[in-house]
Order: structure tokens, then sequence, then C-alpha cells
């Protein structure tokens, strides 16, 4: 199974295997298929050749960013190499017309929808339609998680589907509104697998993880009496949060959540179908602020009938909630989405190769500069009261306002006091390294080391922040092999 990550993308997301190719992977394992999973982040196919023995299937994994680079890959592969089947699937495949698809002459199967099941009947019955949909899997407990056939990774999904019917977004066609849930002891099976294999910072990806409040509070307590020293991050919707909820994550180790917002302007919220309550946003991220639970915001801008007083309300709005960031995009179109059958546009999913704006990508840029320099004016101005922190904080939540203040304090008692509590909450490599400076102790740099690399090699962490963090450390150790490669991952993403 071969994933290859859009070459012109840099997203250090694009780096980390997608979470469904690893169910794939692990559906397939479980049945005793002899399977590979590999990451063509080089994107030098001729490597791969060799790799491939004649009748081998090779199945790749398609999203809208990855696209082009993955049908050109489909194409030499089947040119190069002669009896080898080409199997094809993910979110953007299954959003494709089906005649299109069966005009693709170098790819035999595609596979729509969930597939964990469908390409099991595949392999057993050689189906030859060149189509092949796979059902609505309503049982997600009876999937095998990824680690129990041996993948380490910290990407975890607890849901799939949203009830959401926002007009820029393919998620109502491709769950047709409806959602599924893991039971809390199934996703703590697979927390505990990861966490007892070195995995302790978590991305919790679906799209709204607190849909189902009583399961996430469940599941928190169920970390918490486990004791289990874990921190991560959700995403979510303001509708599907409240205080309550907001304190249980907190406790339990959240430690920052994204939210749609997408347009502070009542207009654009009806024309979006987004219907988020502004003032409830605004007292949400405020409360995650006084809980220690660091905030990103959605944006969206190029939108139908945006005006400069559409703009001046997001910029009102970000000033006002003060999220810690905030992440501005422009209108785009993706297949079988409503704002696509509403504002109809000639585009060739297969070939088109630059993402399809709404609106005049100038306009974009323009109004993203003017929300971003306000974001950062307005953060400059935010008063926070390290005075607070002296008190025991019950929130686990509280490790990065630690790390914060241990890495940039100078006073040296003050900054080994932060650091030892930041410690007590998460064992960050970048803790580690800097206690151990601190407090000359090998043991602990030596367990930096260590952490380190077991995050970059399992894509736990590959935020740009975090190579260049590693890439100190690395040119501290004078392991010069590891800095050409983090320095390799770092050109990749910034
Ligand atoms: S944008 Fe988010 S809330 Fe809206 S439909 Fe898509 S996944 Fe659901």
């Amino acid at each position: 199974m071969v994933y290859i990550p859009c070459p012109n993308k840099k997203d250090y997301e694009e780096y980390i295997f997608p979470n469904g190719l690893l169910y794939l992977y692990s559906s397939l394992l479980n049945n005793k298929y002899n399977t590979d999973l590999i990451m063509l982040g080089k994107h030098d196919f001729t490597e791969f050749l060799s790799e491939i023995q004649k009748d081998d299937i090779i199945g790749i994994s398609v999203n809208s960013s990855n696209k082009n680079i993955s049908f050109e890959f489909a194409q030499y592969i089947k040119k190069s190499i002669f009896n080898v089947k080409i199997i094809m699937g993910g979110p953007f495949i299954s959003l494709l017309d089906d005649e299109k698809l069966k005009e693709i002459n170098f790819v035999d199967n595609f596979f729509k929808f969930e597939s964990e099941y469908s390409i099991l009947n595949f392999l057993k019955s050689q189906n030859n339609n060149k189509i092949i949909y796979g059902e609505r899997i309503k049982e997600l407990d009876s999937i095998p998680f990824p680690s129990k056939n041996g993948a380490i990774y910290s990407n975890i999904i607890t849901s799939r589907g949203c009830p959401g019917n926002c007009i820029y977004c393919s998620s109502p066609e491709l769950w047709k509104r409806k959602l599924f849930f893991r039971s809390p002891e199934n996703i703590i099976e697979e927390i505990e697998q990861l966490y007892f294999e070195g995995v302790d910072y978590f991305s919790f990806s679906d799209d709204t993880f607190t849909f189902d409040k009583n399961r996430i509070i469940k599941l928190s307590n169920i970390i918490r009496e486990k004791n289990l020293k874990i921190i991560f991050d959700i995403r979510s919707r303001i509708d599907a949060v409240d205080n309550n909820i907001l304190e249980e994550l907190a406790l339990t180790g959240c430690v920052s959540i994204s939210f749609g917002v997408e347009s502070a302007s009542p207009k654009i919220q009806n024309i979006l179908s987004k219907k988020v309550d502004i003032k409830k946003a605004v007292d949400i991220i405020k409360k995650c602020r006084s809980l220690y639970i660091k905030t990103n915001v959605f944006l969206i801008i190029g939108n139908p009938e945006e005006k400069d007083i559409d703009i001046d309300m997001n910029i009102d709005f970000i000033k006002e909630s003060l999220s810690d960031w905030i992440t501005v995009s422009g209108l785009h179109y993706y297949p079988q989405t409503a704002l696509y059958k509403l504002y109809p546009k000639n585009i060739d999913w297969i070939n088109q190769k630059n993402t399809v704006y709404f609106d005049d990508l100038y306009n974009i840029k323009k109004n993203e500069l003017k929300i971003h320099k306000a974001h950062k004016k307005a953060l400059k101005n935010l008063y926070e009261k390290t005075i607070d922190l002296t008190d025991n904080i019950p929130y686990r939540s509280v490790f990065w306002k630690y790390a914060e203040l241990g890495m940039f304090e100078k006073n040296k008692k003050l900054k080994l006091k932060w650091l030892r509590k930041a410690f007590e909450i998460y064992e960050s490599p970048e803790i580690l390294f800097s206690l151990g400076i601190e407090e000359n102790n090998e043991e602990m740099i030596n367990k930096a080391y260590y952490k380190f690399c077991f995050q970059i090699n399992n894509d736990i962490r590959k935020s740009p922040d975090f190579l260049k963090n590693a890439l100190v450390f690395f040119e501290y150790v004078e392991d010069k092999e590891y800095c050409v490669f983090v320095k390799s991952l770092l050109e990749k993403v910034i």
C-alpha cells in the first residue's frame, strides 16, 4: 500500500500516513495478507520499482492534494511492470464520477467509501467490477485498529462522519450526514497499546471529537483512572462543547482544540450553512484560555457575496476571542459539494493541477494578510498573569504554559521549577533535553535522544517548530547523520 505526499504542499501533515490507509493495512494483516506500507516521500518512483514483484497488487491512497502525483505514479508503474494490478481508494476517489473513473485505463479497480470489508471480499472473490463500493460500517469497534497489527502512530479516529451540512465540505456526500462512534473501551485499548509502545502525544482527528459528550467524559475518566501520562489535541465545533466538557478535557491533558468558525459574519455563515453562534464562540475560546487549552480557529474567506464589512467582522471576532492561532483559507471547490452544485464551474477533477478558488486569489491573499496582521497585533496586547501559575493547577492542559515558561525563563531557579512542573505532566523530548542540560543529567539527555528519534521516525510530531528544536538537539549531541535527515524534513515543510 503506497502513500505519496503532495510534493508542492508545505504542510507537515502531508508527511503522515492517512489514518484510513492504516486501517486498511491493519485489516489486511489481520486477515493474513502479506502487506507492506510505503510512503514515497522522496517522490523517486524508480527506487520503488525494485521492490515490486510480478503479480503484486499496488494500492494507492488518494486525496485531493496528492491526486496528481498519485495518478502519475500509477501510470508509471503500469507502463514499467507487466502483470501488476493497481487499485486506488481514498476520499478523493469516493467523490469522483463513476463514468470518469471508468475512463482511466491504468488503474484496475477503484474503491469507494469505507473499504475495510470490501477489499477483503475483493481479494477473496477477485471481483471483476472496476468500481467497488464499500458499505457504511456501523460497528466501528469491529475493525481492528492499526496498532493491533503493529503500526505505531499518534493520529486516532474515534468516530466516522459528521452531521453538518457546510456547503464547501464533501463530508455530507461521503458520510450522508450520519455519524458512528467507537466505544470508550475500544478507544482506550488503542491508546494503551500505543502508550506502552512509547506514544504519549495523541491527535484525535475526528471531525467533531466531542459530538457525543457522555462518551468523551467516560473516555476522559478512564484515561485519568489509568493515570496515563499523555497529552492530546482535538478538533471540535463550537456547538459541540460546553464548560463542563472543556474542564474534563483540560483535566485529562487536552492541550489544544481546533474549531471551525469559518466566518464571523452572519450573512456569510448563512451562505456557508455553518450556523456557529459567534457570541458563544468568543465565550468558548475565552473559557479554553482560562483552562490553558490553546485554540486554533479556522476561517474561510473569498466567499460568495463577501464584502469588506464581512472581513472586518472576522477581525473584530479574532480581536475579542484571542485564539492562539488562526488558519485562514480561501473558499475552494471539492467535488460533489453543495458549493459546486450551487455555483457551478467547469472543473476537470482528475487533471486539474491547481486548487480552484471561488474568488480571485489576489483578493484572498490580501484579506488573509489583513486578518493575520490584526491577529498578531491583538495577541501582542494580550496580558497574561503568570503569577496564577504558582498555584496548584489541576489541569494537565497547562503543560505548554509551563514548558514555554521553562524554556524562556532566564532565572535558573525559576526555569528549573517550570521545567519540572511541565515534566510531571508530559515527558516531551524538548523538556527532557532542557532539564538534562540544566541539571547536567546524562540519562535525561539520552532519553531525549530516544524520544526525538522515536517521535520523528513514527510521524508523531513533525511540525516545523518541533523539527527546529530537534535540529538544535541533534547538533548538540553531534549526530551529523540525523542533522542531515532532520534538515531534509524541514526543507519539505517550510
Ligand atoms: S466542515 Fe466540518 S462541520 Fe461542516 S460538514 Fe464538514 S466536517 Fe462537518
